[in-house]
């Protein structure tokens, strides 16, 4: 849970950091996706016209499998934008628990890449490009060359 003491904040603003384990977020595994890091968050509080300012950061690291090669990697996801207002709060302590889990689950792209350049498998012969040539790409010069011919027909 992760909580701002109101009553605290009316005399000071507020830091708050702290880590939650990944089970915060309430996301179901799958082979491409694992969320098994600590979410870790970093946060400050005030007061701002009687109501409750937040803002700040919250990271995890996702474990994935890059979309193009297949490879498992794991991923370190951010969202330092953080910036939440709650008006009029007459509880002594503010639960923000769900909103940063939403701050957190909107950072996570639902496609991951190894990298930018990831060359990907050859859709032909399944080779990981990022480590060898393959053959087929002459064939699919050859292939190109039949579209031209198309191209021209037109
Ligand atoms: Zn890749
Ligand atoms: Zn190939």
């Amino acid at each position: 849970m992760i909580k701002i003491n109101v009553l605290q904040l009316e005399r000071q603003e507020l830091d708050i950091a702290g880590t939650e384990s990944a089970a915060l977020l309430e996301i179901e595994d799958t082979e491409l996706m694992q969320a098994k890091g600590k979410v870790s968050y970093q946060l400050h509080a005030s007061l701002v016209n009687r109501g409750v300012l937040v803002a700040g950061s919250v990271k995890t690291v996702i474990h994935c499998v890059c979309g193009r090669c297949v490879k498992e990697f794991d991923q370190t996801v951010e969202n330092s934008s953080i910036c939440r207002y709650y008006e009029e709060v007459t509880e002594p302590e503010l639960d923000i628990t769900e909103d940063i889990r939403e701050e957190m689950l909107i950072s996570i792209p639902i496609n991951y890449l190894c990298s930018e350049s990831c060359k990907g498998l050859c859709p032909h012969c399944g080779i990981d490009l990022n480590k060898k040539k393959c053959k087929c790409h002459e064939e699919k010069t050859g292939s190109d060359a039949w579209t031209a011919l198309d191209d021209l027909k037109l």
